[in-house]
């Protein structure tokens, strides 16, 4: 599966906002997004009208971007959504939001979404006392997730769960810290979402 390896920053200046995938960085004046740093390749061109095309793909681009999945990736979870019942849009939300590194990071665990994928593919997590090492892993509802005993995982997850955080454990997730536990209480609804996307554009997107 197709990864980006490039730097992050340049994904937030590209979507004009902060997506929070750098940890604490994120939160510091340094951030490019905070300077106002421009977009790449936009450096002297002129404002041009965006097409209603133009605003969904960009709307769709933050939501993928923000998970750092790739195109296909992020189209095979569209049409999974598409299939459930319910509003695809939330659908497709739930489907991200529960992905596993998602939720280590929403948990705390690691300072961002990048060093959570990291966290899961090196084996430093269990879910219901398994270790599980695929960061698309969907916890269900009543899932325990939990950072393995080891001679550094919960180390790090401590270093963690103490710095700064970009933002708080959402009320879906329950967090023991003392046990370095979190539980899905319930799924996410459609304004849980890490990033502030209006998910009927992407709909729209991909529905043509
Ligand atoms: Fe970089 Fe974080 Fe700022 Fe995004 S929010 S530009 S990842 S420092």
């Amino acid at each position: 599966m197709a990864r980006y390896i490039g730097p992050v920053c340049r994904l937030c200046r590209r979507e004009k906002m902060k997506l929070f995938l750098k940890g604490a960085k994120c939160l510091m004046s340094k951030c490019p997004v905070e300077k106002g740093r421009k977009p790449p390749g936009e450096h002297g061109l002129r404002r041009r009208k965006v097409s209603e095309y133009g605003v969904q793909l960009r709307e769709k681009q933050k939501l993928r971007r923000s998970f750092l999945i790739g195109e296909r990736q992020f189209r095979n979870y569209y049409e999974k959504a598409a299939l459930k019942k319910g509003m695809t849009g939330e659908n497709l939300l739930k489907m991200l939001e529960t992905r596993l590194d998602n939720v280590i990071y929403r948990l705390g665990f690691t300072p961002a979404i990048r060093t959570a994928r990291q966290f899961v593919l090196h084996g430093h997590i269990q879910v219901n006392g398994r270790r599980v090492d695929f960061p698309g892993y969907a916890v269900k509802v009543g899932d325990i997730v939990e950072v393995r005993k080891g001679s550094t995982s919960r180390q790090r997850a401590a270093e963690a769960l103490e710095a700064s955080h970009a933002q708080e454990v959402p009320e879906w997730l329950h967090l023991d810290k003392n046990q370095f536990r979190g539980e899905a209480l319930r799924l996410p609804t459609i304004n849980e979402g890490r990033v502030p996307v209006d998910i009927s554009l992407v709909v729209g997107l991909y529905s043509k």
